[in-house]
């Protein structure tokens, strides 16, 4: 690996030589505390640039006043180290500081797509996702960015993000990366307890369940829902936040199950919120 980059200036001097020599920049925004799902992007953005960034940055700005920000896992030299190990040749860290110095009043608002799913459960969520991704991809100015499917609506509202605001940046989506039993990887898992992690399944059983009605013709949203939330609350602790069957591109809610089809959920344990999802197309 190059180096690991705290300062913006740096960085920006950094990408703007490597722009300048013909190189194709990617950049992979995270917050740390890596797993084997954030590893695959930085596989995916290898293929797809020859100089890759790793962002690592816990962002205050997505975080809601009860949420984890505070408590949200950092371990910078674990981080760099398999940052490293899976091609990154920059690591950028930057200091909440230098993101948001006194006097900071700018941010990115998409409309729309933001209202739904996660919007609705986290206001303001997307508001600090778009703007320090736009703020990353200035700094790092790179020709492509990869983000995961885990987090399908900020998917689709950091593609509205780029088209609206004319960014020069392809976008890379990478396929959800589980743990065997099906739970889709996150850092948030490290918060669960040991019972917990043993429940935590149900969402990908819900999600695998619902797919099969789908697929054996059931057309009701109602009801796949329904057997759903029957399917959690038999088999875990989980309260579930929200179930949804929505249009994949307009992340409008279906009554149908028809087209193609975002199905996706968020269910808490304890203080842990899980989110998981699927697309299927009829
Ligand atoms: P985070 O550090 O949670 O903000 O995630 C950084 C990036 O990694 C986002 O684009 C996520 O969608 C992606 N990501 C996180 N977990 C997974 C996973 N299990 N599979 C695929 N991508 C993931």
């Amino acid at each position: 690996m190059e180096a690991v980059i705290k300062d913006i200036a740096e960085m920006q001097r950094t990408a703007e030589r490597l722009r300048n020599q013909g190189r194709r920049i990617g950049v992979v925004p995270t917050m740390g505390c890596l797993h084997q799902g954030h590893l695959k992007l930085l596989e995916v953005a290898r293929k797809h640039a020859d100089v890759v960034i790793t962002s690592i940055f816990v962002n205050p700005t997505q975080f809601g006043p009860t949420e984890d920000f505070t408590r949200y896992p950092r371990d910078l030299g674990r981080d760099t180290q398999l940052a490293s190990a899976a091609g990154t040749d920059y690591v950028f860290a930057p200091e909440t500081e230098s993101m948001y110095p006194p006097g900071y009043h700018t941010y990115i608002e998409v409309e729309r797509l933001t209202e739904m799913l996660e919007g609705k459960s986290r206001p303001g969520h997307f508001r600090g996702v778009t703007t320090v991704v736009g703020k990353i991809f200035s700094i790092t100015k790179p020709a492509v960015a990869v983000f995961g499917q885990k987090d399908a609506q900020q998917v689709a509202v950091v593609r509205q993000m780029i088209r609206d605001m004319n960014f020069d940046i392809e976008l890379v989506v990478c396929p959800i990366v589980r743990e065997p039993d099906g739970l889709a990887m996150s850092s948030r898992n490290v918060y669960l307890s040991k019972e917990q992690r043993s429940q935590a399944p149900v969402l990908y059983m819900s999600i695998a369940r619902a797919e099969d009605l789908i697929r054996s013709g059931e057309r009701s949203c109602e009801k796949v829902i329904d057997r759903m939330k029957t399917l959690i609350a038999t088999n875990s602790s989980g309260v579930v936040d929200y179930i949804s069957i929505a249009d994949s591109t307009t992340l409008e809610e279906l009554n149908e199950c028809r087209g193609s089809l975002l199905i996706s959920l968020a269910v808490r344990f304890g203080t842990t919120r899980l989110i998981d999802n699927a697309t299927i197309t009829i």
